[in-house]
């Protein structure tokens, strides 16, 4: 069968993304998203990892980025540390980030798409203004994916991202801070031109951050609050000629909730899984790359999760201790290569309990 028109729900990157390689490869690419707008409203912090920018190097982002960062502050409570690695990663202006990528591209704005039907030919599309028929259906429409709710099997938990854009005078220029405070952490980005990116994942977000802010006396006026859901789980990413891409497929690191460089990479394995016509081989790069790396992080999540303080201390006291490592052998995208580096130490051993009990307590 000779696929004609393919339907992509979601102008985030990972839509566009694969929007971009489809239509270059000579589909025709439905985009329907549903703001008026792409990139806004913006709901996300914008470190990106430097793998990033390597492997999408046809795209110019140079407009889109605003600082590179040269490393981080790992704090718990009093206690902190720091890593060093030069341009690990980049801070960028994310509406603008998608707007570079959306170039070229023929976006349906202010449309929403509301459901689907499948018959033997085809997909029948209704939004919010039409109805159509499609080959192919993507959904790449965000963490509340309401193509993921129509019957893929998925586990999936939502957790609030906030932040807060402030100028302010702090002496922070190339290193981001991050603060550990479950279930996630809160963070400093240095955007540049005195304006920082200060966030939190809580269940109570602008409290947490009002209570962090005030802590560390930061004073300044706030320019901006941005905010939006993470969604961490897995499932089910493809099924009959439809597929889930990005955060609708919770293609999201468990630890941090960073996810525009794993949609990035599904969308080029989707990508090739179309263009050879073997839509199943999707679920199965994923599987291999992404997959492996977001089942390591879910485990280590549920561990994180469950340490009581004292036991949290003392990981950290190792993790501290094994900055050299990190500083060699860390990635910013791939943490389970990360906590490779540090189970070398036999001293990791003495922790076995800890990790043994911590994740019994919540089975
Ligand atoms: C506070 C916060 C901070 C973050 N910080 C980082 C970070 O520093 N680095 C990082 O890598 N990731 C970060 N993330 C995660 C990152 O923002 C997402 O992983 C990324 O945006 C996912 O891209 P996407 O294209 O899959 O989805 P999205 O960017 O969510 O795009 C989905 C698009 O689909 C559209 N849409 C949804 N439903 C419909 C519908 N029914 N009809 C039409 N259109 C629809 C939406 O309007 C949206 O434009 C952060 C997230 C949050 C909440």
């Amino acid at each position: 069968m000779d696929i004609v028109e393919i339907t992509v729900v979601g102008a985030g990157p990972a839509g566009l993304l694969v929007s971009s390689r489809l239509s270059n490869a000579g589909y025709k690419v439905n985009i329907i998203e549903e703001h008026k707008n792409i990139g806004a409203p913006v709901s996300c912090s914008g470190l990106i990892g430097k793998d990033f920018f390597q492997n999408f190097k046809d795209f110019d982002f140079k407009n889109s980025v605003k600082n590179k960062i040269d490393g981080a502050k790992i704090f718990l409570g009093e206690d902190s540390f720091e890593l060093e690695r030069k341009g690990v990663s980049y801070v960028v202006d994310r509406c603008l980030f998608d707007q570079s990528i959306s170039k070229n591209l023929n976006v349906s704005l202010n449309e929403k798409f509301v459901s689907f039907k499948r018959n033997n030919e085809k997909i029948i599309i209704k939004t919010d203004k039409r109805k159509f028929s499609t080959d192919l259906l993507i959904g790449a429409d965000g963490p509340n994916s309401k193509i993921r709710s129509q019957g893929f099997k998925f586990y999936v938990k939502k957790y609030v991202g906030y932040q807060v854009r402030i100028k302010t005078n702090l002496d922070l220029d190339k290193f981001v801070e991050v603060h550990i405070e479950k279930p996630f952490f809160n963070w400093i980005i240095p955007e540049g031109e005195g304006i920082f990116r200060i966030g939190t994942v809580s269940d109570n977000p602008k409290e947490t951050i009002e209570k962090f802010i005030r802590k560390n006396q930061i004073k300044g006026k706030q320019i901006d609050v941005q905010a939006g859901i993470i969604p961490i789980g897995r499932g089910e990413i493809y099924k009959d000629r439809v597929f889930l891409l990005g955060d609708a497929a919770c293609q999201v690191k468990p630890l941090t909730g960073g996810g525009v460089y794993y949609g990035a990479l599904a969308s080029e394995f989707l990508t090739r899984s179309i263009n050879t016509y073997d839509y199943a081989s999707y679920s199965q790069m994923c599987d291999k790359i992404i997959g492996k790396e977001i089942r390591r992080g879910l485990l280590l999540r549920k561990i994180y999760e469950n340490l009581n303080e004292k036991e949290l201390k003392s990981i950290f006291t190792f993790i501290k201790s094994k900055k050299q490592e990190l500083e060699e052998y860390g990635q910013f995208d791939e943490h389970s290569k990360t906590i490779l580096s540090l189970i070398k130490d036999p001293k990791i051993l003495s922790f076995t309990p800890i990790l043994l009990k911590t994740y019994l307590r919540n089975l």
